[in-house]
C-alpha cells in the first residue's frame, strides 16, 4: 500500500479509452443539467439518464472518438450536492474535462478499483463495484440530508455517479462491461507535501505497513501507515479545545449515519503536512499532475503556479470547518497555539454493505480471534470501535517529538 504515486493516462495508455469515455459523458452530462435548481424530488433520486455516443454524433450527443453508452444517476442529486458542498458548475467542469489527462493510481488497495485524479488534481474518479453502486443509490436521499444538516461532514464527498458501457473484446466473448465510477473530493491539497499518510480503522487486525526507511526512493513511495504503526509511534492529534470538539462532534454524527446506513470498513484517512519540512521534495501528485512519471529533471517547476491557483479558488470557496487552514486544519494545542502541522483528514471507503460475505468473514475470523481486532464486525460495533479509536487519538498526551539528532544523543 502506498500513497497515491500512477502513471499519466494520455493517448497511448491501455486505459485511455475508459478515460476518454468517462470524462466525455460527464462533459456532456453535466454541462446539460444546467436549468434553474428546483427542489428535490422523489423522483429525482430514482432518475437516471443514458446517453449514447458514436463517432457521427447526433442531436443528443456529440461525435465521439469512440463508440459508447453513459448512464448518469440522480444528475439533480448531485448538482446539487456539488453546490451544497460549494463548487462552481463551471469550474468542476474545466478540472475534469479541459484535457482529457488523468493520473490513475497503481492499485492503491486490495479491491481492484481504480483511482484516477483529475488534472488538477481537485479530484477523484474511483471505479467501484456494481454492489456499492447499488448502495450509494440506496441510500442517497439519507447522505444528502445529512450533508444538509452537516456541511462539514467528514464523510467523502460524493459529486457524480456514472457508468461508461463499452464494447468488449470479442475475444473474451464479453459483449460489453459496465465501469461504474463516482467523482469524489481529493482529502490531499494540491499545493503542498504530504509527508505522512494514516489509513485508520479502528481495528488491529493485519493493520500493520512495515516501513522500509532504509529504500532508496523513499521520498517517492511513502507507505500508506496504519493502525498498529500509528500506536506504536504513540500517534496522536493534536488539536485545540475548540477544533477538537468540532472534530468530534462531527465524526460521532457522521459514523452515526453510516451504522444507520449499514455501512463498516471504511477508514480515517489523514495526511500529514509538515509545515517545517515545507514541500522540498516536489510531490509526487505534483509532479504527474504536469508531467510524465519519473521525470524528476523538471522538479521545481510550475510548483508555484498550482499554488496561485489553488489560493485563488479557495478564497471563492464556501468555508469548511476542516479545511480552513490551506485546505486542511492546522494542529494546535490545549493553549490553541498553532503547532506545525496541517492535518487533512477525512472518512473515505465507506461504501461497503455489511452483506453476507462480511458475515461469513465474522464467522470464521470469530473463531479463532477476539471479536475485537477483527475487521468485519457489524455496523454499529464498527462504528463504536472506530470513534473510539479516533477519541482516544486526539485526547492522547503526545509523546515528545524528537528530531532525528536529539535522538541519537540520548
Ligand atoms: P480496500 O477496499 O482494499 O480498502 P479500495 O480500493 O476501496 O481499497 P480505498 O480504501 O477507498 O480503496 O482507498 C485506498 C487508498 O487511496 C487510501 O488509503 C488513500 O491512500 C487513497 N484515497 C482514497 N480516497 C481518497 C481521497 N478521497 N483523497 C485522497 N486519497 C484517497
Ligand atoms: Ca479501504
Ligand atoms: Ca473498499
Amino acid at each position: 500500500d502506498h500513497v497515491l504515486i500512477g502513471n499519466k493516462v494520455s493517448e497511448g495508455h491501455v486505459n485511455f479509452t475508459i478515460a476518454y469515455n468517462m470524462l466525455t459523458g460527464i462533459r456532456v452530462a453535466v454541462s446539460r443539467c444546467s436549468g434553474i435548481m428546483k427542489p428535490l424530488t422523489t423522483r429525482d433520486f430514482k432518475f437516471t439518464k443514458k446517453l449514447a455516443f458514436d463517432f457521427n454524433g447526433n442531436e443528443l450527443t456529440p461525435s465521439s472518438q469512440y463508440a459508447f453508452k453513459f448512464k448518469d444517476y440522480c444528475p439533480e442529486v448531485f448538482r446539487e450536492l456539488r453546490a451544497l458542498f460549494g463548487l462552481d458548475p463551471a469550474d468542476y467542469l474545466m478540472s475534469l474535462t479541459s484535457k482529457y489527462i488523468l493520473s490513475e493510481l497503481n492499485s492503491p488497495g486490495k479491491s481492484g478499483s481504480f483511482f484516477y485524479f483529475s488534472r488538477d488534481y481537485k479530484y477523484i474518479i474511483k471505479t467501484i463495484h456494481h454492489a456499492e453502486h447499488r448502495h450509494l443509490r440506496r441510500i442517497l436521499k439519507e447522505y444528502y440530508e445529512h450533508v444538509r444538516e452537516n456541511r462539514d461532514t467528514l464523510i467523502s464527498q460524493f459529486y457524480g455517479l456514472h457508468r461508461v458501457k463499452m464494447p468488449y473484446s470479442f475475444k473474451h466473448k464479453i459483449k460489453h462491461r459496465k465501469i461504474y465510477f463516482l467523482v469524489m473530493n481529493n482529502l490531499f491539497p494540491p499545493h503542498l507535501e504530504i509527508h505522512t499518510t494514516f489509513d485508520l480503522k479502528g481495528s488491529t487486525w493485519g493493520r500493520y505497513t512495515n516501513v522500509r526507511s532504509d529504500s532508496k526512493d523513499a521520498a517517492n513511495h511513502r507507505p500508506v501507515l496504519k493502525d498498529l504503526n500509528w500506536l506504536e509511534e504513540q500517534r496522536s492529534l493534536q488539536l485545540g479545545p475548540l477544533k477538537k470538539k468540532k472534530f468530534l462532534t462531527q465524526m460521532k454524527k457522521d459514523v452515526d449515519l453510516l451504522a444507520r446506513l449499514n455501512i463498516m470498513d471504511y477508514s480515517l484517512l489523514l495526511g500529514i503536512h509538515d509545515v517545517d519540512q515545507g514541500n522540498n521534495l516536489l510531490d509526487d501528485r505534483n509532479k504527474l499532475a504536469m508531467f510524465s512519471p519519473n521525470s524528476s529533471s523538471l522538479k521545481e517547476v510550475k510548483r508555484n503556479s498550482v499554488a496561485q491557483q489553488h489560493r485563488q479558488q479557495s478564497t471563492s470557496a464556501v468555508s469548511h470547518f476542516f479545511q480552513q487552514d490551506e485546505g486542511g486544519l492546522r494542529a494546535s494545542d490545549a493553549l490553541n497555539n498553532n503547532l506545525d502541522r496541517i492535518y487533512y483528514v477525512g472518512i473515505i471507503d465507506c461504501l461497503t454493505n455489511y452483506s453476507m460475505v462480511k458475515k461469513l468473514e465474522t464467522f470464521w475470523r470469530g473463531l479463532n480471534h477476539d471479536l475485537k481486532v477483527v475487521s468485519a464486525i457489524p455496523p454499529r460495533d464498527y462504528a463504536d470501535r472506530f470513534y473510539e479509536f479516533i477519541e482516544e487519538s486526539v485526547n492522547r498526551v503526545p509523546a515528545p517529538q524528537y528530531k532525528d539528532d536529539e535522538k541519537r544523543v540520548a
